[in-house]
């Protein structure tokens, strides 16, 4: 079932998403040549705790991180090693943070020094498909419109959407209802209301759509080796539209 929020509980979801927000864009610039993983989760940490909320990763499902960071081929959920980045890599930074019991979480990926061209094509049509899907976040759509127009931008672009993993609902819960996949026929689904809150989040493969998970029990990476691109928001339904929570101030 998806909860529907109020306007107070979505303004406590705007403290959560604006310190996932802030984060992000705190982490961007220490992403460069050398730095470790560990020394961009230890960041998110501090930063989140001296903003007043909690690390919404750390600890969930047994997840060991704040941050979960995936390098290249890796997907989602990525655990921070001691891996130090290298020139031409892209990192996606995907953080999450509880205030006040409501959650916000938010994903970004970012270009380690000089990228090759096709990689910062796949990163910016990632990005422009969240943009695409968010779009699709106003009253009286339904769900699936959302996952529609994520697919057909990327497909069109010759990439491909990831299955197994999808965007959410969020609210006290980090995954609530609805899922959101990340493609689909348009028309189908819940219709939008006003007061849902959505993750929605592409994740975009240069190959082929399939992925597995390492040994560590979270790390997906693609089952091909091709890189692969991560963004989301967290927005609110409100007054028809979509209203990105996650928007860096
Ligand atoms: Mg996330
Ligand atoms: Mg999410």
């Amino acid at each position: 079932m998806v909860i529907l929020k109020s306007k107070e509980e979505i303004q406590c979801m705007a403290r959560a998403s604006q310190i996932v927000a802030d984060g992000l864009a705190m982490l961007r610039p220490l992403v460069r040549p050398g730095v470790l993983l560990v020394h961009l989760d230890q960041a998110a940490e501090d930063f989140i705790c001296a903003r007043g909320g909690v690390p919404a990763f750390k600890g969930y499902r047994g997840f060991p991180a704040t941050l979960c960071v995936s390098v290249n081929e890796q997907v989602v959920h990525g655990i921070p090693s001691r891996r130090a980045l290298l020139e031409g890599d892209i990192v996606g930074l995907d953080l999450g943070a509880i205030v006040e019991g409501f959650y916000g979480d938010s994903a970004i990926t970012v270009a380690v020094g000089d990228i090759n061209e096709d990689v910062q094509r796949l990163v910016s049509i990632t990005e422009e498909a969240l943009n695409l899907g968010m779009a699709q976040a106003v009253v009286g759509n339904r769900l699936s419109d959302i996952s529609h127009a994520v697919q057909t931008y990327v497909e069109d672009a010759g990439f491909s959407v990831v299955r197994e993993f999808v965007g959410h609902g969020i609210g006290r819960d980090l995954h609530e209802d609805p899922q959101i996949p990340n493609y689909g026929l348009p028309g189908h689904g819940p219709r939008l209301k006003e007061g849902m809150v959505l993750a929605i989040e592409p994740m975009v493969n240069a190959g082929a759509p399939g992925v597995r998970v390492l040994e560590d029990q979270w790390t997906a990476v693609t089952q091909d080796g091709s890189f692969s691109a991560h963004f989301e928001h967290t927005l609110a339904v409100m007054d028809g539209t979509p209203t990105i929570l996650t928007r860096p101030s």
